[in-house]
């Protein structure tokens, strides 16, 4: 089975190739190409939906084609043509799903609408190291922070998740007010490396609430009313208030896997989305998990934030589930998308 993937959810165009065969092993990744929007937004300090959406009409041609040629593939041998449904912007998802639909039109093929945190969370089975189910997923985005206890493909049973901001935005708000850019997680994270994590003390919330969710929007509080006293102090301190703010989020979201685990009895956590990338989280992870004797698996890298190989593998790990609707075209190729859409609601879809 040969998948195409395309991911337009957001700022990111994506596309993919992946080969599953029948039965438990992972699928391939064969090739994958990525245009990220950053630099096109960051003057704005976020996304503008409108120039996304043109954005992703530019590049996803292009992008397939690139994707083929790696792989020495023809359109023809594509089994099935999967895209992201939801959630994200609803002109962006368009793009993806028009094009996903209309190409599997013109070579009679079928498709796939993938939930877009499906993707994000089967991530990881690309890795070398690919986990075993059943597991814990904490999921790090820039829109979601969720932890889920995972029985298989689509039986995702939500344990817990943020009452307001998501990590990544919390990440990104807070890098934002330290004069840092859009998207500020990975800038803030760099330049925490030169800081002292103690020098601030900030507010865990939630960290002894008893149950698994999470509250972010009081550290970004925080980290304004630090910024406001520090006035022209700032440059000298911002270092220390990026490493401060980085051990706040990184320490929630460690106890909170930790404490998952143990409600669960599940001794195997998943980390997947774009926070999955901060290095003093996996350093903690991993640090807890060899003392608790514990396993802990990551995406790869260059797989955390959003791309198309997530998607395409989330399709063909369907297929593999027999989940793969019987007669995808049955829909008549309807590119519908569905801009919000619990995770939960996906698993027979
Ligand atoms: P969602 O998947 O919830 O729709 P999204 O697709 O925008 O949101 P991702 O692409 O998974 O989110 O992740 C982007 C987020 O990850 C951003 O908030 C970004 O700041 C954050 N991020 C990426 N790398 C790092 C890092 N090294 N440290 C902290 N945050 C990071
Ligand atoms: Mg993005
Ligand atoms: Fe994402």
């Amino acid at each position: 089975m040969l998948i195409l993937g395309i991911e337009s959810s957001c700022d990111e165009t994506g596309v993919a190739l992946v080969r599953a065969e029948a039965g438990a092993a992972p699928p391939r990744l064969l090739a994958q190409a990525l245009h990220s929007q950053v630099q096109m937004h960051e003057s704005y300090g976020g996304v503008v939906p409108e120039l996304a959406s043109r954005d992703h009409i530019r590049r996803v041609l292009p992008l397939t084609h690139s994707v083929l040629r790696q792989a020495d593939c023809t359109l023809q041998q594509i089994d099935c043509l999967a895209f992201t449904r939801g959630p994200g912007l609803a002109g962006a998802l368009l793009v993806g799903a028009g094009v996903a639909c209309g190409m599997a039109a013109a070579l009679g093929k079928p498709t796939l609408g993938v939930h877009h945190l499906e993707g994000h969370l089967l991530s990881p089975f690309l890795s070398a190291d690919a986990p075993e189910f059943p597991f814990v997923a904490l999921l790090v985005s820039g829109g979601h922070t969720q932890l889920m206890r995972v029985d298989g493909v689509g039986r995702y049973h939500l344990l817990g998740e943020t009452i307001d901001d998501a990590a990544g935005e919390a990440f990104d708000k807070s890098a934002k007010l330290l004069g840092l850019g859009y998207p500020g997680g990975p800038a803030l994270a760099r330049l925490a490396e030169h800081g002292r994590a103690d020098a601030f003390k900030l507010p865990r919330p939630l960290l002894h609430s008893g149950d698994l969710d999470f509250s972010f929007a009081g550290l970004k509080t925080a980290v304004l009313t630090q910024v406001r006293k520090l006035g022209a102090e700032i440059d000298a301190r911002r270092a220390d208030l990026a490493a401060a703010t980085e051990a706040a989020i990184v320490e929630v979201l460690l106890k909170k896997s930790l404490a998952a685990l143990q409600q669960t009895g599940l001794r195997r956590l998943v980390v997947a989305g774009g926070v999955g990338a901060n290095q003093r989280l996996r350093q903690q992870l991993d640090a807890a998990a060899q003392r608790l004797g514990l396993r802990v698996h990551y995406p790869e890298l260059h797989l955390c934030t959003d791309n198309g190989a997530m998607i395409a593998l989330a399709a063909a790990m369907r297929w593999q589930a027999g989940l793969m609707p019987a007669d995808a075209r049955g829909e008549g190729y309807s590119f519908a998308v569905r801009p919000r859409w619990p995770l939960a609601q996906s698993a027979s879809a």
